[in-house]
């Protein structure tokens, strides 16, 4: 049987951008935001805010972001079970593209090249599952959508989320326990 495929997030699933954003936003603001603060919304959609979007233009915005807790490990033992892709917009900002790589070949060395895709819309993408924090990308999805939660998630219900990449892990290992028993 041939391995099904997964596609993955890179921002906010596996690439934490929160830091910069918190930092910017003190940096233009003077305060320091809790999670409460931005609950519910993206920390550039709060009042007078929404010039810090345009530091994603930045290059090297994306090139020294925080790894996601436990990502890499969790990762790598789905890579040894199934197709993983990484797919992660890079169209709207062209200068995150360089960046973006040279973290996933750094980050995630155990994903070959020809398994990232950088793109416009993620409307085209086929798969098995999805791993997205974005609801505009899992509501669009053929597949089985996992919503990853994120501060402008938080209210959506329709999807299975997951809070973390431990969580991640027990999903996949059900899913692999559950077709093993040919359910
Ligand atoms: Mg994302």
């Amino acid at each position: 049987m041939s391995r099904k495929r997964i596609i993955i997030d890179m921002d906010e699933v596996l690439a934490d951008v929160i830091p910069k954003f918190t930092a910017l936003y003190k940096k233009y603001f003077g305060k320091d935001l809790k999670p409460e603060d931005y609950a519910g919304k993206k920390i550039y959609d709060l009042p007078g805010a929404a010039h810090i979007r345009n530091h994603l233009h930045d290059p090297g915005f994306f090139l020294d972001l925080p790894v996601m807790p436990h990502a890499q490990e969790v990762v790598r033992w789905l890579v040894g079970h199934y197709d993983v892709y990484v797919a992660t917009s890079a169209m709207e900002f062209p200068n995150s593209l360089s960046d973006k790589y040279q973290w996933l070949r750094r980050e995630f060395p155990f994903i070959p090249w020809r398994n990232l895709i950088f793109c416009g819309s993620k409307e085209i993408l086929s798969g098995d599952y999805m791993i997205d924090d974005h609801v505009s990308n899992v509501e669009k999805f053929g597949g089985k959508a996992l919503l990853y939660t994120a501060s402008h998630n938080l209210h959506e219900t329709r999807f299975t989320r997951v809070n973390n990449w431990p969580e991640v892990r027990a999903f996949f290992e059900r899913e692999l326990e559950r077709e093993k028993r040919g359910a």
